[in-house]
């Protein structure tokens, strides 16, 4: 097996919306999610973001409404041919543009999310495309800074998911050496075919920070167990998993076969703490319940596990 890397990467910055990230270029109008102002394309300092790109969008609109509002009272005024007629054109002319112009301003949230759906519509294959090329962009770092490659995939995940912008992720993970205060994702990974790097790589979270492997994570597992187990160090992998989920009393419920048939395989801490949440629970989960009596009893013996005599 290769070394694994010493590296570092920037947390992963969450947003309330995936496509906060994205930015879009006011010269050529290019997509990228990997620059907050130099556009990849153009090279030119000029990207926005997308509701600042919709709101000059809603803006400019409106501002052409008001001048064709304009041009119409010129017209009428033009064509009023008297003077006490020119005066009713110019003063319903200019309630008209107010009036216009104060229904715009009641209007503009509501234009604006709806020019902002249209923005996405309309510009579905740029965006994408835009996408691909910073998908290019990590590609093209893999070897010279892989870290740098990662946390820019990491960003295009956010908005473009597929299984192989995922695997490679996954892939480059296996290749660092991870630590606890990384800011691991888990989730956004799960790909929907198997990947013995994704495999891995939860193994790992699994071990470093089992807060990390919530509910999808310890599925993904069960879909994949078969082919995590015939993996060199597949039962490792899967133990700790098991060892992860035994901290929700839910995860016990849900997946008690999962955890029984690994249960022999759990380090100290995780078995008491499967026997303690089974304690709470009596009359169910049987089956899991005498496996972990069973390991317990095989072995620590009749001693306790901290050196004490058990009665
Ligand atoms: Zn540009």
């Amino acid at each position: 097996m290769s070394k694994k890397l010493a590296v570092t990467f920037k947390p992963y910055e969450r947003t309330p919306y995936a496509y906060d990230k994205l930015r879009v270029c006011r010269r050529c109008g290019s997509y990228t999610v990997l620059s907050p102002d130099v556009c990849p394309s153009c090279g030119r300092r000029a990207l926005s973001d997308v509701p600042a790109a919709a709101r000059r969008e809603t803006r400019r609109s409106m501002q052409s409404e008001l001048l064709f509002a304009a041009l119409l009272t010129l017209l009428a005024m033009f064509f009023a041919g008297s003077m006490p007629w020119i005066g009713i054109s110019a003063a319903a002319g200019v309630l008209l543009i107010a009036l216009l112009g104060f229904a715009q301003y009641r209007a503009f949230e509501p234009q604006l999310r709806i020019r902002t759906d249209r923005l996405f519509a309309r510009d579905r294959d740029r965006i994408r495309h835009g996408l691909i090329q910073d998908i290019r962009a990590a590609e093209a770092r893999l070897d010279t800074e892989p870290a740098r490659a990662y946390e820019m995939l990491r960003e295009v995940n956010t908005l473009l998911r597929n299984d192989p912008i995922r695997g490679l992720q996954a892939e480059l993970l296996q290749t660092f050496v991870l630590r606890r205060d990384m800011d691991l994702l888990v989730e956004p990974l799960l790909m929907d075919g198997f990947s013995p790097h994704l495999a891995g790589y939860i193994g790992e979270v699994a071990r470093l920070n089992r807060e990390l492997i919530k509910e999808s994570s310890i599925r993904y597992c069960l879909r994949y167990e078969p082919q995590i187990r015939s993996l060199p160090r597949g039962e490792e992998i899967l133990a700790s998993v098991a060892g992860a989920a035994v901290r929700m009393k839910r995860y016990i419920e849900l997946y008690p076969e999962f955890i029984r048939r690994y249960a022999h395989k759990l380090p100290e801490d995780r078995l008491e703490r499967l026997r303690e949440a089974l304690s709470q629970h009596p009359g169910s989960l049987e089956p899991l319940k005498l496996e972990a009596d069973e390991v317990y009893r095989v072995r620590f013996g009749g001693r306790s596990p901290r050196g004490g005599n058990r009665a």
